[in-house]
């Protein structure tokens, strides 16, 4: 469960995130829309904890990320997929995590097959598209097995392959009762992956709606 509650997160004079508020519920992939610069990453920043909130709330399971006792099996996500640093080789970069997340060594395997990076598991990050960054960082967010999910626009840099598996990933995630929170700036990718879809501009909240019901009304 993730829960937004009045949250403003202001950088000096800008306001990237204005009195937000929205619950995303387990068994569902919700969409977050929003143009470039809209505030979906910032959300996403202070609800993993990398940024604090100026005023408001974003729970996840009921609590706030630092209070998370073993925060990658509650909670995965895929930021910013250039993060990796490019001299470690995937295997080991996952290695290390698992290690310091004191997640048991055998999902390191399990994660690079489910992400399609098996055969690529002993190459250095280095010589990655960013289709298998995110693929990487994909394989990160799923390490600690979590209930909750959230990815930054994992299709960018991918190919339509790519974009389907991501696809079809969201929905089998969700299909297993978790949380699901995916952003996007693409009305037609939202469409077809998301239940729900959380629009925001300008970091407010413009609509909280079915993806059906939105359907129903064109
Ligand atoms: P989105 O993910 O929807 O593209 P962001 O959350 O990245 O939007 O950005 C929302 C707004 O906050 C933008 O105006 C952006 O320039 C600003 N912003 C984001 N991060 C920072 C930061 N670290 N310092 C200053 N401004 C920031
Ligand atoms: P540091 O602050 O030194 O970067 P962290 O432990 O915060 O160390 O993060 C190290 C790496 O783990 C980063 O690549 C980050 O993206 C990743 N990471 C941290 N928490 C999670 C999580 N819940 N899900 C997926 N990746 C995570």
């Amino acid at each position: 469960m993730i829960e937004v509650r009045e949250l403003t997160k202001r950088y000096g004079a800008t306001t990237a995130v204005d009195r937000l508020s929205f619950a995303v519920r387990p068994g569902t992939v919700t969409g977050f829309l929003g143009p470039n610069g809209a505030g979906k990453s910032t959300t996403m920043r202070v609800l993993l904890g990398l940024d604090a909130a100026t005023s408001g709330e974003a729970l996840v399971n009921g609590g706030r990320y630092a209070a998370l006792r073993r925060p990658m099996r509650e909670v995965g996500a895929l930021l910013d997929a250039g993060a990796v640093h490019g001299g470690r080789r995937a295997f080991d970069h996952l290695g290390w995590l698992a290690r310091s997340n004191g997640i048991p060594a055998r999902r390191v395997a399990e994660v690079l097959e489910q992400v399609g990076l098996a055969g690529v598991a002993r190459k250095r990050v280095a010589g990655f598209s960013l289709g298998m960054r995110q693929r990487l960082g994909i394989a990160a967010a799923l390490l600690g097995d979590p209930g909750v999910l959230m990815f930054d626009e994992p299709v960018n840099g991918l190919d339509p392959d790519g974009v389907r598996w991501i696809r079809e990933l969201m929905r089998a995630l969700a299909a297993e009762g978790r949380t699901v929170l995916i952003s996007s700036h693409l009305m037609s990718e939202m469409e077809l992956t998301a239940d729900r879809l959380i629009v925001i501009g300008r970091g407010r909240l413009i609509a909280d709606t079915s993806v059906r019901e939105l359907a129903e009304r064109f």
